[in-house]
C-alpha cells in the first residue's frame, strides 16, 4: 500500500486491573492482544485507553490522523464523556472507519451510530459459538472458513435491537441454542462501521486466528475511501443558468380554496 492505515486501538482497559481472570487473559490489556492479532506492514497501530488522559487519548489530533477506531468498552460506557463522543461522531461522519467490538453494542458511540438502544440477551455460561458466514462475498469475509468455532464465548442472542440496515456478514449459533447476528455493517455519513461480536474480556477470544483475521479484514474494510467535512457552502450558485418564472397554480395542480 502506498500509505499505511492508521490504526488506534480504544481500549477502556479497566477490566484487566480489577479483574484476575482478565489480567491473567490479557496480561498488559486486550488492545495490545487485538493489536499482536492484526499486525502487518500496512497498519500503523497506535493505542488509547479510558482513563489515559482527560480526553480518553482521543484528542482531535489523534482522531484526525486515526484511519479506523477500533473500540472496546464494557463496565464504563457511562464514564466516556459526550464531547468526545461528539468528536467520534464528527469523525466519522466525516469518513473515518469504525469497528465496535464485543460489548460495545452498549458504549455510547455505538448506540450514537446505530440509533437503538443497542440491547441483547446475553449468558455468561462458557459455552462454545459456532461462526457461520453469512455473505461469503464480502471482503470481510475474505480467506474465512464457511464457520469456525470457539470453545468458551458468552452468550449474546437475539432479539438484537440493531439498525434495520445493518447488513450480516457473520451469525453465530451457542452451544445453549441461541442465535446472534454476529457480524454487521453500517454506513454512517461517509463512515463506514463493522460490529463484531466475540471477545468476552477473560476468554481466550483475541487470540484466535479466525477472530484476528476478521477484524484485520474489517481494518482494510473499514479504511476511508472519501474523508471531507460536509461542504462549507450550504447554498450553491446554480451551474446551469435557471429561467425566472412565477408559479403557475393551475399548471402545478393546486386548487385553492
Ligand atoms: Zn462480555
Amino acid at each position: 500500500m502506498d500509505k499505511k492505515i492508521n490504526v488506534t486501538i480504544w481500549n477502556e482497559f479497566v477490566h484487566e486491573n480489577t479483574n484476575e481472570a482478565c489480567k491473567k487473559m490479557y496480561p498488559g490489556g486486550l488492545h495490545l492482544a487485538i493489536a499482536a492479532g492484526i499486525a502487518c506492514d500496512d497498519f500503523d497501530i497506535k493505542y488509547a485507553t479510558l482513563n489515559q488522559d482527560d480526553e480518553h487519548g482521543l484528542s482531535e489530533d489523534v482522531l484526525k490522523n486515526t484511519d479506523v477506531l477500533i473500540w472496546w468498552g464494557h463496565c464504563a460506557h457511562d464514564k466516556v464523556k459526550d464531547e468526545i463522543v461528539d468528536r467520534v461522531m464528527k469523525h466519522v461522519w466525516e469518513g473515518m472507519g469504525i469497528i465496535c467490538l464485543h460489548s460495545a453494542h452498549m458504549s455510547k458511540v455505538f448506540r450514537r451510530l446505530n440509533g437503538t438502544t443497542g440491547k441483547l440477551l446475553w449468558r455468561e455460561a462458557n459455552e462454545r459459538e459456532r461462526i457461520w458466514c453469512s455473505n461469503p462475498g464480502h471482503p470481510i469475509a475474505k480467506g474465512l472458513p464457511e464457520s469456525f468455532s470457539l470453545p468458551y464465548e458468552e452468550m449474546y442472542g437475539e432479539p438484537f435491537q440493531v439498525a434495520p440496515d445493518a447488513q450480516p456478514i457473520f451469525i453465530s449459533w451457542f452451544e445453549g441454542g441461541n442465535v446472534f447476528r454476529s457480524g454487521l455493517t453500517l454506513q454512517r455519513g461517509n463512515g463506514r462501521l463493522f460490529y463484531f461480536r466475540p471477545g468476552h474480556e477473560t476468554f481466550p477470544t483475541f487470540y484466535d486466528a479466525n477472530v484476528r483475521k476478521v477484524i484485520q479484514n474489517a481494518v482494510y474494510w473499514c479504511n476511508p475511501t472519501y474523508r471531507a467535512a460536509y461542504p462549507k457552502t450550504h447554498r450553491p450558485d446554480a451551474d446551469e443558468p435557471i429561467t425566472k418564472k412565477e408559479v403557475d397554480f393551475g399548471k402545478a395542480g393546486i386548487v385553492q380554496d
